[in-house]
């Protein structure tokens, strides 16, 4: 049973592995057996985040590029098959947030947080789709977020909800489409995790919306939440595509 749940050989590209849940999401699956290759704008601080990786015995590597262009993608793409083979689990886990109220969002602001979390995870998608399709096999794993199901209280990011709203409906429409492929698409909407996006949950001011406002009392961790990454990678949810799973401390009930 437990055998369901392990991705040995499997290839994976963690996009934005190099902190946060990226890099629970990489130490997850590659603790389970997968090869894995995170991606990040800096390799300097890429490779920090490999060597302690490896360091507790895991299979890693870095490849770099910005997700929001196509060019970088590709290039990111190939460098994981010339490394470890071709894809067979993809994490669009990169990701920007900005909190400002609908009227202060300027162009550029809209622009940037769309590009990475919407245009950035659609790159990786089709290009890593292009190859998944061609060998009829491969899962794909996009994180999105309770803000794109919910307005959070109060928390005016406009952009970032669009944003997130638009990957779990993206991930509905390849997974119907590429089902035929034998290709996976689900979604993770996770709610608050405590990362270096997410502010300081002791802040007094901080805690009413943070902590408080969710049933659980507090936020997750991200070694907690990175186990679903792996449930979604491997055979255990061979049935599973176009879900979006809730992993949020019960916030979304109230
Ligand atoms: P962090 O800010 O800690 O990490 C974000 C990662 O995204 C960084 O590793 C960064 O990589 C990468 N990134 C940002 N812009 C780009 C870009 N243009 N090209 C490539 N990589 C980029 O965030 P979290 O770990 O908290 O969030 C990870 C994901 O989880 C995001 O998609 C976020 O929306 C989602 N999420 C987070 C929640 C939370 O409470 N923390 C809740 C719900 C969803 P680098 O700087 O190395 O290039």
């Amino acid at each position: 049973m437990t055998d369901k749940f392990r991705l040995d050989g499997a290839v994976a590209l963690v996009t934005g592995g190099r902190r946060g849940l990226g890099h629970a999401f990489a130490r997850a699956l590659a603790s389970a057996g997968a090869r894995v290759a995170i991606s990040s704008r800096s390799s300097e601080e890429c490779s920090v985040a490999v060597e302690a990786m490896r360091a507790d015995g895991l299979e890693i590597s870095s490849v770099t590029g910005d997700v929001t262009s196509y060019a970088d993608v590709e290039a990111m793409v190939k460098d994981v098959e010339r490394l470890y083979g071709p894809v067979d689990v993809l994490v669009n886990n990169a990701g920007i947030v900005e909190h400002l109220p609908s009227l202060d969002v300027s162009p550029e602001s809209w622009r940037s947080v769309l590009s990475v979390n919407l245009d950035g995870l659609w790159y990786c998608c089709q290009v890593v789709g292009r190859s998944m399709t061609a060998r009829n096999h491969g899962v794909i794993i996009n994180i999105g977020s309770i803000s794109g199901m919910i307005v959070n209280r109060p928390q005016w990011q406009p952009a970032y909800n669009a944003s997130k709203a638009a990957v779990h409906q993206l991930t509905r429409s390849l997974a119907a489409e590429w089902a035929g492929h034998n290709v996976r698409v689900n979604a993770l909407a996770l709610g608050y995790v405590h990362t270096e996006m997410s502010p300081d949950p002791t802040d007094p001011e901080e805690i009413q919306r943070w902590v408080t406002d969710v049933p659980m009392q507090r936020m997750a961790t991200p070694g907690e939440v990175a186990p679903a990454v792996v449930f979604l990678a491997s055979e255990a949810s061979s049935f599973m595509t176009g879900s979006v799973i809730v992993l949020d401390g019960g916030y979304t009930l109230w």
